[in-house]
């Protein structure tokens, strides 16, 4: 007998999830760039939506998001009954890894992948599996390595945060065409609206057309409703009802699901938003560049700097929180010499740039 109530197996070994700082001490209003938020805000339509939704805060939502639903397979032209809704779609991938995981199986994901799908694939007693990423991204040949007989869920960002890199729809299909039928392949599209490359694209099509690959999508980038918690999955229509089962019947509220219906139709915010991350991605990549640092290409809202050491990463990091401004250092993802900084507005990103010329120059 032990003393107190003990957790199942491997939940302890579980490094707690530490999102962006948003505080440094004696600034009131600082820049918070640690997140990849949308730092437009959300639009105009979506806050209206959600001032308006507070008429109905005492009704339960619907379970099916029937309105959103239907407005998220209009938009992309999917099958409605295809969609999973999540609070987040963090909780897309805790679902589906709940949903396919038994202990001693195992998930596959880059070695810099996003940690969301690691902690629930832990929480399930499966084990995570990281194909290296020497050049910064997953490859399909790295990942195809790590793929056991006990693995059941691939996961790929693309493009891929904090990286920023993405893979090409002949590498989606590559990885696809290598696993065996019974092995979801999950591919995060959370910045897919930001991207300009033009060898990417989205992988519906092949999700439309397969028994086992499920996209991503979330409200929290473009969108600008990180703070409502609302994402998607199209998934195999077996899939999507197998979840289903232990979804929580009411896992996205209200208000978060009439933002999102005005948000997904608020065109101009959309525009306005893709404009200034395509415009003010490139100019801080070419402007840090020409300071001296490493920053690696982002098809992201973010750009990622990796410092020649640790010391002068964390330099870099204490040199923005003197000025105001919070960025993201990511030694949780196997990177501590580098620092993530999301796009912001102009004043923000000017700011970023002032800063980080004195640090080079200092
Ligand atoms: C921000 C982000 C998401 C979005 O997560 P939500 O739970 O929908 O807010 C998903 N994947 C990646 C890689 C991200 O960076």
């Amino acid at each position: 007998m032990t003393e107190a109530p003990t957790p199942k197996p491997g939940i302890l070994d579980i490094a707690p999830y530490v999102g962006g700082k948003s505080k440094i001490d004696g600034v009131a209003e600082p820049m918070k760039l640690s997140s990849n938020e949308n730092m437009l805000g959300a639009g105009e339509k979506a806050r209206a939506a959600y001032e308006a939704a507070i008429r109905n805060i005492h009704i339960y939502p619907d379970g099916r998001a029937s309105k959103l639903r239907a407005a998220v397979a209009a938009h992309h032209g999917l099958e409605p009954e295809r969609l999973i809704f999540g609070n987040g779609s963090d909780e897309v991938f805790a679902l589906l890894n709940q949903t396919y995981l038994t202990p001693g199986d195992d998930i596959v994901t880059g070695q810099y992948g996003f940690l969301a799908y690691r902690i629930s694939a832990l929480a399930n007693q499966a084990s995570v599996r990281l194909a290296p990423e020497p050049e910064f991204k997953a490859t399909p040949e790295a990942l195809l390595e790590q793929v056991t007989e006990r693995t059941r869920i691939v996961y790929v960002s693309s493009p891929s945060n904090p990286t920023g890199s993405y893979n090409t729809p002949d590498e989606i299909r590559r990885l696809h065409e290598g696993l065996r039928p019974d092995v979801l392949l999950v591919i995060d599209e959370a910045y897919a609206e930001y991207v300009t490359e033009a060898d990417w694209e989205t992988s519906f099509d092949l999700a439309r057309t397969s028994q086992n690959v499920v996209v991503t999508r979330t409200f929290s980038k473009i969108h600008g409703l990180g703070g409502l918690r609302i994402g998607f999955g199209y998934a195999p229509l077996k899939v999507a009802e197998a979840v289903d089962r232990i979804r929580l019947p009411f896992n996205v509220s209200v208000p978060g699901l009439e933002a999102a219906v005005a948000a997904l139709g608020d065109e101009a915010h959309q525009k306005a938003s893709r404009d200034l991350i395509q415009t003010w991605c490139p100019r801080l990549t070419q402007s840090l560049r020409g300071f001296g640092f490493d920053v690696l290409p982002s098809a992201g809202n973010f750009v990622l700097i990796r410092f020649k050491d640790v010391e002068t990463c964390q330099a870099a990091n204490d040199w923005l929180n003197q000025k105001g401004i919070i960025v993201r250092p990511v030694g949780g993802y196997g990177l501590p010499e580098c620092l993530r900084i999301t796009v912001g507005t102009d004043d923000q990103n000017r700011a970023v740039l002032d800063a980080m010329s004195e640090f080079a120059a200092r």
